[in-house]
């Protein structure tokens, strides 16, 4: 194998998808411990304190102790090379952390036993179940008196029409937790509430084992082996095709937070999760594994200093090798750039990168030539498949309060655009033509408001709309004009895309039941 090839296989780019409180930060914080790149765990909440500067940059970031927006990570386990995707754990999180997804080969759905499927994870599961990329789960806090786990693979199937095949299965739970039995292996790795870092293995010959007699009470014996009689029974086959192709997702229990569970989770993650897989672009499919450099900016974050406007764009390297001072072409532009000095995130740091391969995440110093969706290529003019928009639920009408400030007001509301904090929409068929700003999360209104204020100096009026939903709207060319032409509370995207606005799901379902031969998409696929 060639030393690109070796070093691209070798390569894990995942995204870690959940609900606020699932346990997201610690998992992360024992993976990258496995990983050596922290020293002890503890180190990932730092998030909360202001020394952890690389994502605390904004005041509101820091007041209110969260992270607005996600980062990455990166560290090395055995002969491979992670780097997980950070997504804002905050119930209010931006349409970035969707887009970050599109820079992910693959997912962890993080659930907590005890809630089961919540709606933030619905929701970013959606976003991965439309690209199709393998789904792992882990089902954490085990060490609880949770929920029962067949409940909680049903609710995952009817919740997000997923079908799961567990890799282990838990003995017991909360006060009688007593570990996990691995399918594959058929080892028994006992939970020592006590010591839950001193993980205690047994291989066994299987549930039936006599061995495990020793270890565990009767009842909760009988009921694991009962268990493991129904899931060989009635469960659904492993199947490694479907769980490539994100139609099955393999089951891990544990409990982050002990520590228990975690490794089993990574081994056999590392095992089965892709290497670095191709992107669609206009010329067709582009291959990792390929001599020539590409890739696509996936996000822009502002710089953490707010006296400058400089931001960071963060490159998904698709195809090939960076190189410190490398020269591309950046399509949209049409111009040559060298990419001189690129950071990669190692845990929370940042360092300047000498070389990165596919599936690798740089963070360019942008002066303000990026946008979201552009495509940079060693070789050649591509563009990758557009980056796609997704419905807000929440939108306000937008104006200046100074109209002397009309200027510095467009261009940062067109910059903040741009960075995908906000969406901007213009009614259609109104006039006056109104400006109308959609977030996914309600905690943008006052991002925007800062940063409008702050780096723009243009204070703003914000009148909050009734809708929640927005559709892009495609289909029947006539009934599309009558469309147009009746419907109410119409708006065009940046790209001049028809958008309807709805305040709930009855409203809109009046509207497709009014206009049957039109497709209504949740983003501007428009497909
Ligand atoms: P995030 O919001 O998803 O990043 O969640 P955190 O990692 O901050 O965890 C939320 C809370 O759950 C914290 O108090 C953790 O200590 C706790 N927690 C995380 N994992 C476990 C676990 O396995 N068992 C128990 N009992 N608590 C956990």
């Amino acid at each position: 194998m060639s030393k690109l090839n070796e070093e691209i296989t070798a390569r894990k780019t995942f995204a870690i998808i959940s609900h606020p409180d699932a346990g997201k930060t610690t998992l992360t914080e024992k993976l990258l411990y496995f990983g050596g790149a922290i020293r002890e765990a503890g180190s990932v909440k730092g998030k909360k304190n202001t020394k952890q500067a690389t994502s605390d940059w904004m005041e509101i970031e820091k007041q209110r102790g969260i992270s607005v927006t996600s980062s990455v990570m990166e560290f090395h386990y055995k002969d491979h090379h992670i780097n997980i995707l950070d997504t804002p754990g905050h119930e209010d999180f931006s349409e970035d952390t969707y887009r970050t997804l599109t820079a992910a080969d693959s997912a962890t759905m993080l659930i907590d036993a005890a809630k089961g499927v919540e709606a933030q994870t619905e929701k970013l599961f959606k976003v991965c179940s439309m690209r199709g990329i393998p789904i792992f789960t882990f089902i954490n806090k085990m060490d609880r008196e949770v929920r029962d786990p067949f409940e909680l693979m049903e609710e995952m199937e009817n919740v997000l029409g997923i079908r799961s095949y567990p890799m282990n299965w838990p003995i017991g739970m909360g006060q009688n937790f007593y570990g996990i039995y691995d399918r594959h292996s058929k080892k028994v790795e006992l939970f020592n509430a006590e010591n839950p870092s001193h993980v205690e293995v047994k291989e066994t010959t299987g549930p039936d084992d006599p061995i495990l007699d020793e270890f565990v009470d009767p009842s909760f014996l009988a009921q694991f082996r009962e268990e493991m009689e129904l899931l060989d029974v009635a469960g659904d086959p492993y199947d490694e095709s479907k769980i490539m192709e994100g139609d099955l997702t393999p089951v891990f229990f544990g409990s982050a937070v002990s520590n228990f569970g975690v490794q089993n989770f990574l081994e056999h993650f590392l095992h089965f999760a892709p290497s670095p897989v191709g992107r669609d672009s206009d010329q067709g499919m582009i291959e990792p594994v390929q001599d020539t450099f590409s890739g696509f900016i996936f996000k822009v974050q502002a710089n953490m200093n707010p006296k400058h406007r400089d931001r960071i764009a963060f490159l998904r390297i698709t195809s090939g090798k960076y190189t410190q001072g490398m020269q591309v072409n950046h399509v949209r532009l049409n111009k040559t750039m060298k990419l001189a000095q690129p950071t990669q995130f190692l845990a929370q740091d940042r360092s300047i990168v000498q070389e990165a391969y596919a599936g690798d995440i740089i963070g360019l110093f942008d002066p303000g030539t990026f946008r979201i969706g552009d495509s940079l290529v060693e070789k050649g003019s591509f563009q990758f498949a557009e980056m796609p928009h997704f419905s807000p639920e929440h939108f306000a009408a937008i104006s200046a309060k100074d109209a002397m400030k009309h200027k510095s007001f467009e261009k940062g509301l067109q910059q903040l655009t741009e960075e995908g904090a906000i969406q901007l929409f213009e009614t259609y068929n109104k006039y006056p033509q109104q400006q109308i700003v959609g977030v996914v999360g309600e905690l943008q209104f006052e991002v925007l408001e800062h940063r409008l204020k702050n780096e723009y100096k243009s204070d703003i009026r914000l009148e909050h709309l009734p809708f929640s939903i927005a559709r892009w709207v495609s289909g029947d060319p006539e009934e599309l004009e009558q469309f147009k032409k009746r419907q109410r509370n119409l708006t065009t995207d940046r790209d001049g895309k028809i958008v309807a606005l709805f305040e709930n799901e009855f409203q809109m379902n009046m509207s497709k039941d009014k206009y049957p031969n039109l497709d209504f998409h949740e983003n501007s696929y428009l497909n």
